[in-house]
């Protein structure tokens, strides 16, 4: 998308202990290139590693970020992190509405908003994701959802600064399968199309990423598609030298 920087963003998941810092050092100092003034660059480890993994990126434009937040500012919700304990690690980014978390935790569009709202008042970016399962495509579906999720899952106060879309078809996280260019296209300018319908500007230049299966060997063809301002990584994010592989697909 023009006037728009592409994020690679990278997502650990349940995975990752203080051995695995060694990765987020060498993902710091790799980004450090001046290809990451065209490029942003985010890993979000696990909550357990937040505080210590900003502190190994104070000199790298290597972003941090968490993987979900509660909805609430605090309180009595035993096991749940805020917004705010995110922004205090120095974290600025939480991913919300992931495929897992609404399977593993029946969270619903309006709760993903709300999480969004609260990701966005302690001033941290919200990654909205967003996705078809198999069964729904097969179905013909997947615009339908892909309308749905987005008029439940945004906020109105959503802004291209305070808000990245990750489109993640459920099918292709973790499968090895990836849409079709073709398909991904579609998706994407389908997006585009309600963003803009909604947010007028600020539509025009919020960021659509796809999540699935990018890998090293994938990312430059999925990355230069029309309307995919980037992509949210899983299982390819782990170790460093396949995260900078895609990052350098720019
Ligand atoms: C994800 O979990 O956001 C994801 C896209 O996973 P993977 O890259 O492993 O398919």
């Amino acid at each position: 998308t023009p006037d728009v920087r592409p994020l690679v963003a990278g997502n650990w998941k349940m995975n990752g202990t203080r051995a695995s810092l060694d990765q987020i050092k060498a993902m710091a100092e790799g980004v450090l290139s001046p290809l990451s003034d065209k490029v942003e660059t985010l890993i979000c480890p696990p909550a357990t590693l937040l505080y210590v993994a900003t502190a190994l990126c104070t000199d790298s434009p290597l972003a941090i970020g968490a993987q979900d937040c509660h909805q609430n500012a605090s309180g009595a919700h035993t096991g749940d992190i805020s917004a705010e304990m995110i922004a205090d690690c120095y974290g600025t980014y939480v991913i919300v509405g992931h495929s897992e978390r609404r399977t593993d935790h029946a969270e619903t569009d309006h709760l993903v908003r709300a999480k969004a709202i609260a990701a966005n008042a302690a001033e941290l970016t919200a990654i909205i994701c967003i996705g078809e399962t198999a069964e729904q495509r097969q179905a013909g579906q997947t615009l339908d959802i892909l309308k749905r999720q987005l008029a439940g899952s945004v906020p109105d106060e959503a802004t291209a600064e305070n808000t990245v879309i990750a489109y993640e078809p459920v099918w292709a996280i973790g499968t090895g399968l990836t849409p079709t260019v073709k398909d991904i296209e579609e998706a994407h300018a389908f997006m585009r199309k309600e963003l803009v319908a909604r947010f007028g500007n600020q539509g025009k230049t919020m960021r659509i990423l796809y999540g699935g299966s990018v890998k090293p060997g994938n990312a430059k063809e999925l990355m230069g598609v029309a309307n995919v301002d980037g992509a949210l990584i899983g299982g390819a994010s782990l170790k460093a030298a396949d995260f900078l592989a895609i990052y350098r697909a720019y």
